[in-house]
């Protein structure tokens, strides 16, 4: 009995340990100082870099940025509400900032925020605050007019950061546009089912595309979250050059399992 309660003893060690090392953030050197990735929930994220504060797909309200600077840039992907969310967007400091969207979030804006509003479509560069950005396709497999994500609709983003390029796959699976990416040194790649895609498809794609380093994001779907620790196995096992990275994309996770 003992042996086993040592056992289970160090079991629980060993479990805490491993998700006392999932990080909140992250921090990639570019060659105008370091670009600093915070998750705030599922697709939500903070990046800051050269003194730009950027803002994707706000949600969570005020609350989840009480600690972050108001944004420079806004990037919103697509229309459903872990991507769009109007009422975020109110709640937080936008009077500065550009806001970078597909038409189809354009029209969801409310009209106060129209002077601001960078329309991109897939395919388009733009550039912002001295950032080069290219909108990209994100979408589902096979392409039918009732996909979750038709292609044309919602944006991902290149961002060329310094010397980096950072990739914001949006709500997609492994299209072929993905596929092709080259010289992508940061990526942020969704695993959820029904919405994008498993994690053996994401791994498939991102060793097709061979980034630097990905993080996992966008991995609740309707049946719990995805095996992010298995998606981390298959891509690193096949290609030792790619780093995959675990981040808090889901803070209250904890609690709601
Ligand atoms: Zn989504």
């Amino acid at each position: 009995m003992k042996l086993k309660a040592l056992f289970t003893l160090f079991l629980s060690l060993a479990l805490w340990q491993a998700q006392a090392q999932i990080a909140t953030y992250d921090k990639i050197e570019t060659s105008k100082g370091p670009l600093v990735i915070q998750p705030i929930q599922h697709a939500s994220m903070v990046l800051t870099w050269d003194n730009k504060t950027i803002y994707v797909d706000p949600t969570g309200g005020a609350k989840a940025y009480a600690g972050t600077k108001a944004p420079d840039l806004v990037l919103i992907t697509d229309i459903h509400g872990d991507h769009l969310d109007v009422a975020t967007l109110d709640s937080i400091k936008l009077d500065s900032a550009v806001l970078v969207v597909p038409q189809a979030v354009a029209d969801k804006l409310p009209s106060k925020y129209k002077a601001q509003v960078v329309v991109m479509k897939n395919g388009q560069n733009s550039t912002q605050l001295n950032i080069p950005i290219q909108a990209v396709a994100m979408y589902n497999l096979p392409e039918t007019a009732d996909a979750k994500h038709p292609k044309g609709r919602g944006n991902g983003y290149i961002l060329q950061l310094g010397d980096k390029r950072v990739y914001i796959a949006g709500d997609t699976e492994d299209i072929p546009e993905m596929r092709a990416l080259q010289h992508i040194d940061v990526a942020f790649v969704p695993m959820n089912l029904p919405y994008t895609m498993d994690i053996n498809q994401a791994a498939s794609g991102v060793l097709a595309f061979k980034p630097k380093v990905v993080y996992p994001y966008h991995y609740r779907g309707q049946n719990g979250f995805s095996d992010v620790e298995a998606f981390k196995k298959a891509v690193e096992s096949k290609n030792k050059n790619i780093a995959v990275r675990l981040l808090t994309w889901y803070p209250d996770k904890a609690t709601k399992q």
